[in-house]
């Protein structure tokens, strides 16, 4: 298999793809109903959640959307510093809620002093927060986030985007006070595009209760009362449900503290590699991403140029996100990749490097 170093869609294992070959069901049927049950019951553990796990048919993205419908009538404060975070935020505009935001410069935190002086001048209903901000490589310190909001404003809900850390970081929403928390099947998880896995807890669920027009496609109440049934209101990505279940067992066979370190090693390795070339790193100090190492591009470094060597040789590595295209670039340590890949593609990046001095 080819390593992608890019942060989604990654590289599928191969006996995972092929699980989504299994014939499909009636998807209101006991077969269908127990394994859906199975897999949503093993995702809590990767939540660290006694709360239930929807298993949403559509990609993490529809997670934003269905976390501003359902937990705020109408204010809302998103923690904006990269490109994911401020999609959070754009959703939540483009749902109608009155938003405002606590901005970092790309590449540094959102701290969690940021959040309480916002709090500390007005109400609000829900916070969003990202916490791997896959453009930026900054891991913002969500445990301390949650603390502040439940301190100053503990009616406060938080939901957070783990799109590119669960299943490679430990996030523990329930010790941290996380009321939704979400990620998608193409990243950490190291499945095809197509599932969100957003875990939701009660005050969330109270939440919806009060707030008319959730919609309906995200409205958890709905997805709540099918799910009681093992079953959601909507067909579901039956194949991709299949590969979950047993992608679970895979990852569960690693051992979850054997994966994060594995992620945790290679985010050290890359480090330690880009300082010893003096290369500089994007993402400011003891808030470095452990799924993904963004690096400044040092002068004449093309990374399209290089991806068309490696290319051939069977790996990728990913440009910069938006506005950090052709500025930075990425290399995603995340899902199957092991350090052993990572040896390959640094080998590679050293040599396309001699060749260019
Ligand atoms: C990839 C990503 C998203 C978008 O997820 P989709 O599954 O493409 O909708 C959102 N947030 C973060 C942090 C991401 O890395």
């Amino acid at each position: 298999m080819s390593p992608m170093f890019v942060p989604g869609p990654v590289d599928v294992a191969p006996d995972v793809a092929q699980q989504q070959t299994r014939p499909m069901l009636p998807h209101r049927g006991k077969e269908f109903e127990a394994i859906f049950q199975q897999a949503s019951e093993k995702a809590r553990q990767l939540f660290y959640t006694q709360h239930r796990v929807f298993l949403m048919t559509n990609s993490g993205s529809g997670a934003h959307e269905a976390s501003v419908r359902n937990l705020a009538k109408t204010s809302v404060l998103s923690c904006v510093n990269g490109s994911f975070s401020k999609r959070f935020y754009d959703v939540a505009l483009a749902n109608g809620k009155q938003t405002d935001k606590v901005e970092a410069p790309l590449g540094q935190p959102v701290l969690p002093e940021m959040v309480a002086e916002a709090l500390q001048k007005k109400h609000y209903e829900l916070i969003t927060v990202v916490h791997n901000e896959t453009s930026t490589g900054v891991m913002n310190p969500i445990q301390e986030i949650a603390a502040v909001v439940q301190q100053i404003s503990p009616d406060t809900l938080i939901a957070v985007d783990a799109v590119s850390s669960l299943a490679g970081v430990k996030v523990e929403m329930d010790a941290w006070g996380i009321d939704v928390l979400f990620t998608s099947s193409q990243k950490c998880l190291a499945l095809p595009p197509g599932l969100a896995l957003c875990a939701v807890n009660e005050r969330a669920l109270a939440r919806a209760k009060e707030v008319p027009f959730r919609g309906w496609y995200f409205d958890f109440l709905l997805l709540e009362k099918h799910r009681l049934n093992d079953s959601t209101p909507m067909t579901p990505a039956m194949p991709l449900i299949y590969a979950l279940d047993y992608q679970l067992d895979r990852i569960f066979a690693e051992g979850l503290e054997n994966r994060f370190a594995r992620h945790s090693a290679m985010a050290q390795r890359c480090q330690d590699w880009a300082m010893q070339k003096g290369w500089g790193l994007f993402a400011a100090e003891g808030y470095r991403s452990q799924t993904l190492t963004v690096i400044a591009n040092p002068p004449e470094f093309d990374c399209a140029e290089f991806n068309k060597q490696i290319v051939p040789r069977g790996m990728r590595l990913a440009n910069g996100y938006g506005d950090l295209k052709g500025k930075t670039f990425r290399i995603a340590h995340m899902g199957e990749i092991h350090p052993s890949d990572i040896e390959k593609l640094l080998a590679a990046l050293d040599e396309y490097w001699a060749s260019k001095h």
